[in-house]
């Protein structure tokens, strides 16, 4: 059984690696399909990045 993802994952914004996190919190890491290919974020990363989404409205959108 080959798994691709030896490396630990990194968080995108903080850089925090998940091997550090709990295996509770492990389960709480999100994943984001990039053009680069797949990025991490660690949940209190993923919930900033959350808000950002809802706050920050794109003015182009309107
Ligand atoms: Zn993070």
């Amino acid at each position: 059984m080959a798994d691709r993802s030896t490396e630990p994952p990194i968080c995108k914004r903080c850089g925090r690696s998940r091997a550090d996190a709990s295996p509770a919190e492990a389960l709480a890491w999100s994943t984001q399909n990039d053009p680069s290919g797949v990025s991490w974020l660690c949940p209190a990363c993923a919930r900033a990045h959350v808000r950002d989404i809802e706050g920050k409205l794109p003015d182009e959108y309107w």
